[in-house]
């Protein structure tokens, strides 16, 4: 692994390239929010939008999610991954709330992840994006970009990631720095095809290098 300085540098240098990063789905309160990031799970942000847009006007409380059968719900929400799963999850939630909460997303990490299809990263952004609390979510792109970074190390699971993280990103910008990260593996250092070669984290990228050396290798050229 990298120093925690090398590292703070290159989150610094995120920082510079995403200064605008913010959370992309789409919501106008933290029930909202909470139904999406649920939805969002191995999903993109834009495919949940693109649900949400409609969902959100036919279902604005905890009861209405609760008044319709769950094939209806599963039906609205069929074009998303897992959706069997997430309608009956979203139902959960709704009863979970009404009974427990007075109908409200509750404030706490712990009461938060009582939920069901909630766990500790959709915790972490209602948190941080509904209540303003530092958070750093680790999703598939931070996880990623961490790694390939050398941040963290490969066999790291999400609860070290985040250990890592929040060690090394002072606490105010915890916020930040989530949707940077996101931002930066979403549209710069990609899945499939990253942007090494515009990428002012190269020379300090083992991962970079890596499929620098493989891309020589494998158009006959020497290192
Ligand atoms: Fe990602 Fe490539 Fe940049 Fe490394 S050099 S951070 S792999 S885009």
């Amino acid at each position: 692994m990298i120093s925690k300085t090398k590292a703070l540098e290159m989150v610094d240098t995120i920082d510079t390239m995403f200064p605008d990063a913010e959370c992309e789905l789409k919501h106008k309160n933290p029930f909202e929010l909470t139904i999406a990031v649920l939805l969002s799970a191995q999903c993109t942000d834009n495919t949940v939008n693109k649900v949400t847009h409609d969902l959100f006007q036919k279902y604005h409380t905890p009861e209405d999610y609760l008044s319709v059968e769950l094939p209806e719900l599963e039906n609205d929400i069929r074009s998303i991954g897992l959706y069997r799963n997430k309608a009956k999850n979203i139902q959960k939630l709704s009863r979970s709330l009404l009974d427990q909460f007075n109908g409200e997303v509750p404030h706490t990490h712990k009461e938060l992840e009582s939920l069901a299809g909630v766990g500790r990263k959709t915790a972490n952004v209602v948190m941080s994006v509904a209540f303003g609390e530092p958070a750093l979510a680790v999703d598939t792109h931070v996880e990623r970009v961490s790694k390939r970074l050398g941040i963290c190390r490969w066999k790291d699971n999400v609860n070290e990631v985040e250990r890592r993280l929040t060690s090394i990103i002072p606490r105010e910008r915890w916020t930040k720095s989530h949707h940077q990260l996101i931002f930066f593996g979403r549209y710069h250092c990609l899945a499939r095809k990253p942007k090494c070669d515009v990428c002012p984290l190269f020379d300090d990228c083992r991962e970079g290098q890596k499929r620098y050396r493989a891309s020589l290798r494998a158009s006959g050229g020497s290192e």
